[in-house]
């Protein structure tokens, strides 16, 4: 009798043997009542039904290969985390970016939310710049890119105002004004993203997922990681993480707050006549003629994002209610007539899951407040004159020394969140964990929450980040 499985590395292996007696196979090759049987002894296998009867099943201690001991390892390469890998690599940190897909971007790109909102404070004063300013000039220069000029920043003209809502890039309560916002082609995002992390040597490792840590001293000690090889271990001085659901965070037993919501699917249909519709349509344009962005969402039943179950059923349902709505679209709305789909998002529209309770939840109340710690600033993308200032205590947690966390986990509260977790944001904690985590993997302090924030801040700003603390953006007040 043949194994038909076994549990690899495991010293008393159990063996579950291939059709034995009282079972049979289906169609499929699937052996049902299988029993259970002990490494096949001189005198016969053993049958024990163990596992079949287990509630749970205790997996055993196993060694497993160090690949790496880089500086730093960012988990998650979103728009958050290939920010954090470039900051980190450019202070000559030896750095590894970690990914479950097969791309980089996350909802930026893969996700097909292709909208960069917003850059600036609504009055026309940008308050993102770095690595996310670095990466839309490298998209215009391509022609991959579309926003408004610097001179309509502001503008509540409503010929521009219209304008600029046809590419999804106007949003919030009246007086709507034109915004430093960005669409942009995603496919050209993840292409740009992949020569700047090459140039600047990140280590980038797609297909594979993060699964846990060890901890010792409060501090990450080891990252373990799960792909088609096999299970293997890094042992980095600096971890972020950058996975959107704050995946490390938890594990390093951080304290977080999650939450259910609904989820979205957008999708591209090309093949769309678009003359003479009113600019309060319910798609966008985007850079290729005859092609929009179907903004569908979101689906009335909330998920849990980090539970596979309601992800599964959250991918059929959003997936049949956005070819409902193509469909509606094609019979009802005359630009849609002979038009086709060119693709849904591959990753489900998720705009919260769980969130760090760091060092500090920055909260509404801090609207406007300069931090002397920021290391990062944003805007809001529905309300005008907002600005927020990301303290780096944002980022850490007293659960661990070495882990920084950036994103859309960042510890604020779920109001704030709406203006943190988008992308410019995003980038630019990114950006700051990465400058953070170089600084103390090269020795410039013990723990990421005793970093010297004052020459982070100095450095983040000699890179062309906009830090706040003592100014919005560019300009001092
Ligand atoms: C419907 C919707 C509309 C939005 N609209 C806008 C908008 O118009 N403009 C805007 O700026 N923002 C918008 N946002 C917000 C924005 O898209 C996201 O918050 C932002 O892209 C988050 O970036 P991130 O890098 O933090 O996370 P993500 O983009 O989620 O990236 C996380 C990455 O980590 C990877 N990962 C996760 N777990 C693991 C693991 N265990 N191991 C390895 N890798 C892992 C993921 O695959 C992913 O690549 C919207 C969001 C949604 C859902």
């Amino acid at each position: 009798m043949k194994p038909l499985a076994l549990f690899p590395n495991f010293d008393d292996h159990v063996w579950l043997t291939e059709k034995p007696e009282g079972s049979s196979q289906d169609e499929a090759g699937r052996v049902r009542n299988m029993r259970c049987g002990r490494r096949r002894s001189a005198g016969g296998c053993h049958t024990l039904g163990v596992v079949t009867r287990l509630e749970s099943w205790h997996e055993p201690a196993r060694d497993l290969p160090i690949t790496g001991r880089p500086d730093v390892l960012v988990v998650g390469a979103g728009s958050a985390g290939v920010a954090a890998a470039l900051s980190a690599a450019r202070r000559g940190a030896e750095t590894w970016l970690l990914e479950r897909t097969g791309f980089v971007g996350g909802l930026a790109t893969v996700g097909l939310i292709n909208l960069l909102l917003t850059m600036d404070d609504g009055c026309g004063t940008p308050v993102v710049a770095g690595i996310c300013q670095e990466v839309v000039d490298h998209l215009v220069a391509r022609g991959a890119a579309t926003h408004p000029p610097a001179e309509q920043w502001g503008s509540e003209e409503p010929g521009l105002v219209d304008g600029w809502r046809r590419w999804g890039l106007v949003w919030g309560a009246a007086p709507e004004a034109v915004r430093y916002s960005v669409a942009y082609d995603p496919e050209a995002f993840v292409d740009v993203c992949h020569q700047l992390l090459a140039r600047e040597a990140v280590h980038l490792q797609l297909h594979t997922h993060f699964a846990t840590v060890a901890m010792e001293d409060r501090a990450v000690a080891a990252v373990i990681f799960e792909s088609k090889r096999g299970r293997e271990v890094v042992v980095p001085k600096v971890v972020i993480d950058a996975s959107g659901d704050g995946d490390v965070m938890v594990a390093a037993g951080a304290a977080y707050e999650k939450v259910a919501i609904p989820p979205h699917l957008w999708f591209r249909v090309g093949g769309v006549c678009d003359d003479g519709e009113p600019a309060s349509r319910s798609w966008f344009d985007t850079a290729v003629e005859g092609r929009v962005l179907v903004p569908w969402g979101p689906h009335p039943d909330r998920v849990d994002p980090c539970d596979p179950d309601d992800m599964t059923r959250a991918e059929l349902a959003c997936r049949a209610g956005a070819r409902a709505e193509l469909e509606r679209m094609r019979a009802s709305v005359s630009a849609f007539r002979g038009a086709w789909l060119d693709d849904y998002a591959r990753m489900l529209g998720i705009t919260e899951s769980r969130r760090l309770v760091g060092d500090y939840v920055l909260s509404k109340e801090d609207a406007d407040v300069r931090f002397a710690d920021s290391v990062a600033q944003t805007g809001h993308w529905t309300r005008r004159e907002v600005v927020y200032d990301v303290p780096l205590r944002c980022l850490t947690t007293p659960a661990a020394s070495n882990l920084l966390v950036t994103g859309r986990c960042i510890s604020t509260t779920r109001y704030v969140h709406q203006a943190t977790k988008e992308i410019p944001a995003a980038m630019a904690t990114g950006e700051a964990a990465g400058a953070a985590a170089a600084l103390v993997a090269g020795g410039a302090s013990g723990s990421v929450r005793d970093l010297d924030v004052n020459v982070l801040r100095a450095d983040l700003r000699r890179a062309g980040a906009f830090v706040g603390g003592d100014a919005i953006g560019a300009r001092l007040v």
